[in-house]
């Protein structure tokens, strides 16, 4: 529904107020506002667009069916943030615009829960599960004569979190903790889109689930954190922790962590199974697990056990088993507690596949940025289907964890796309000829000084991590000038041909590939006049390119791709960028202090400005971001996915800005177009899911055009 001009939106504006999916610009509804003077107009339709804006989210995030235009959604939202601005004494903390409206903490507060939150017994059998059915009946039965029912969830691995509600507001959220006491992330789950802020029951509720990361993002972590030298996660669960436990609730909000409730834990009387409880959550608005079942007996729970494990891996969470409940609720009283664990409930865990083998080696691997990374060697052997000969280890801190060994018997693990990883040293088998790991104090591959290091921006999730210092480093030199040549996009050098080149003193870095002239390597053994030509052609075809690209290129510690295009984007130029303080670099969104000292201390050493000289003086050129030559595309966003044949994805990514466009990296609802090349991702069936519109390389070039 449009409305041509403010006028006629002033005098619809009853009309209007009641059409749930009306569109109107800003600009209209400043002309209407001096018609709405009163503050209870005001206030009232404060409340409406709250409720409007809070259910489109209830449609997407809880019910996967979105139902109105990104637009729609994105007006009635800035309406409301414009609203409240300018009245703020209508502000509310439960408002859908305070999702990421948190300070950053100095610390988490600790917070008692209302009840402890206990811990579910595992049963890993069908005898264990027998077993425990006999010992719940017998109890029940010295009572009164009972025949159980049940209630089955899947069990996704994540982190067990209590959400409190008053007077219909979520007022505060905990992780679990020791059960008794718990830490206070309140706003970090605020970020969480489907978790609601106002449920309509006004009673005091305690409603408990899981909060869990997709595999996808938690892949996509893990790839970048590899880039950037930082530690890596082990498993999803891992990394959802990680991120609830961020004191910036920024960086929570852009981990995508998404909650299921399987739990009220205050008792509501009208709710007499645990199948009702679940029933009356998703009323609440919360999002539960879509393959929950009510079981007649212990069969029924063993068939659903069965059909579960083999959809487990075409889940997009991580998942470990099932969770058996007691239906009836009323027998929990007398079924009781032992310990932390409820008699009522179990956790059925599939196992994760194991295996023993013999830990043959720990070897060290340095990164580009210097980062020594402990891999362990394994006598090869087969876990969950692929055969494994070797496993990070992560860091030090792990191999101290684990206390492993060379020699040792080690127990290796594998759960389904997971990468494997080491879980325990059998330390009864030890014959005494196990050796201790210790960190070399020299680099092992250039006999560099090893200095050790804490990385991470908070001290709680920081580990000690261990760095070759010397600058001109062989292993950090190589992977830098592979890491160089992939970011420049000369593909016709690769890490053979480097070496090789290097091996003959023809290049010492990354900027001498420049001054390279043909006949330097046509003399070469096995290299051809035409490969000659074919590889100088490339690299002077690629001697150009963006500020973004060359930043990256340096292959400076904790700076991928974002963070280079952030960098560009504040200073504009190389020449500001070398001269910034560290206050300059830290006052940058999204640049923390660990990465902005980064940052200065690679910009202010010798070296580094001596490389950066001389590439220019080889003849890099930076290419001055072209201001948009129209705006064609204003307010449209691309992802790319796929190889295109006529450019490169960079070229396209150029043409897209230059239009006025911007360019994602993933799709999602507020994405315009998905350009698919040859051998689409993922990415290409997500638009199709979302029913984004999708570009052929064709339509893309006579879109641009
Ligand atoms: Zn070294």
């Amino acid at each position: 529904m449009y409305f041509s001009t403010g006028i006629t939106c002033c005098k619809v504006v009853e009309n209007f107020l009641d059409h749930s999916f009306a569109r109107c610009r800003i600009a209209q509804l400043k002309v209407k506002y001096r018609y709405m003077v009163k503050p209870s107009e005001i206030k009232e339709r404060i409340e409406k667009l709250r409720q409007q804006v809070d259910d489109l989210r209830y449609r997407y995030h809880v019910l996967n069916d979105p139902r109105v235009t990104d637009e729609v959604y994105e007006d009635l939202t800035k309406e409301l943030v414009e609203l409240e601005h300018q009245y703020p004494q209508f502000m509310s903390p439960d408002s859908p615009t305070q999702r990421v409206g948190g300070k950053v903490l100095e610390k988490f507060e600790k917070v008692k829960h209302p009840l402890p939150m206990l811990s579910l017994n595992n049963a890993f059998s069908e005898e264990d599960l027998r077993a425990w059915e006999k010992r719940t009946s017998k109890l029940l039965s010295d009572l009164q004569q009972k025949k159980l029912d049940y209630f089955c969830e899947v069990k996704l691995d994540g982190l067990s979190i209590s959400l409190e509600y008053e007077n219909g507001v979520f007022v505060r959220g905990s992780t679990r903790g020791d059960g008794i006491f718990g830490e206070d992330v309140t706003q970090n789950l605020k970020t969480i889109q489907s978790i609601p802020l106002r449920i309509k029951d006004k009673r005091k509720i305690e409603v408990r689930g899981e909060c869990v990361m997709l595999k996808s993002v938690w892949e996509k972590i893990n790839k970048q954190n590899e880039k950037e030298g930082k530690p890596l996660f082990a498993n999803p669960r891992n990394a959802a922790a990680g991120s609830i436990r961020q004191l910036d609730p920024k960086i929570s909000a852009s981990r995508k962590l998404d909650f299921f409730a399987w739990d009220i834990a205050t008792d509501l009387p009208e709710l007499k199974t645990h199948q009702a409880e679940h029933k009356y959550i998703q009323e609440l608005g919360f999002r539960v697990d879509e393959y929950q079942r009510a079981c007649k007996n212990l069969d029924e729970v063993l068939k659903f056990i069965s059909q579960t494990e083999k959809v487990r891996e075409k889940l997009a969470f991580g998942m470990d088993g099932v969770v058996i409940n007691v239906n009836d609720l009323s027998l929990y009283q007398s079924l009781g507690v032992i310990g932390k664990a409820p008699r009522y409930a179990i956790a059925f865990k599939y196992p994760a596949e194991q295996a023993t083998t013999i830990l043959k080696n720990i070897l060290i691997n340095v990164g580009r940025t210097g980062a020594l990374t402990p891999l362990a060697v394994f006598e090869p052997t087969f876990v969950a289907g692929s055969k494994i000969s070797k496993a990070t280890l992560h860091n030090m801190d792990q191999i101290q964890r684990l206390d492993v060994r060379i020699g040792d018997t080690v127990v290796i693990q594998k759960a389904g796309d997971v990468i494997p990883e080491v879980v325990e040293a059998l330390v009864k088998l030890r014959n005494g000829k196990e050796k201790k790991f210790v960190m070399p104090s020299k680099c092992p591959v250039c006999g560099g000084v090893v200095e050790k290091r804490q990385i991470g921006e908070k001290a709680k999730e920081s580990s000690t991590a261990y760095f070759c210092a010397n600058p001109k480093c062989t292993a950090k030199n190589r992977r830098g000038m592979q890491h160089f040549a992939n970011a420049f996009e000369i593909m016709s050098v690769g890490p053979q041909i480097l070496d090789r080149f290097k091996e003959d003193g023809l290049i010492s870095d990354a900027a001498d590939l420049f001054t390279l002239k043909q006949e330097d390597i046509s003399g070469l053994e096995r290299f051809g006049e035409k490969s000659a030509e074919n590889i100088i052609k490339s690299i002077q075809e690629h001697s150009k390119v963006t500020l973004p690209r060359f930043i990256y290129a340096l292959g400076i510690l904790h700076v991928g791709e974002q963070t280079s295009e952030d960098l560009a984007n504040h200073f504009g130029s190389l020449k500001k960028i070398m001269a910034a303080t560290l206050e300059d670099i830290n006052g940058i969104e999204n640049i923390g202090p660990v990465i902005a000292r980064s940052i200065y201390d690679w910009f202010n050493q010798k070296e580094n400005i001596r490389f950066v000289e001389k590439l220019i003086d080889n003849g890099v050129k930076i290419e001055v971001a072209a201001k948009p030559s129209s705006n064609k595309f204003s307010g449209k966003t691309f992802v790319i996915t796929g190889t295109l044949d006529s450019m490169s994805r960079d070229q396209a990514k150029a043409l897209i800005k230059q239009a006025g466009g911007k360019v994602s990296e993933s799709v999602s609802k507020l994405t315009s177009f998905v350009v698919v090349g040859s051998d689409p991702g993922s990415k290409a069936e997500k638009a199709e899911k979302l029913g984004v519109k999708i570009l052929g390389e064709k339509e893309f070039i006579n879109l641009v055009k």
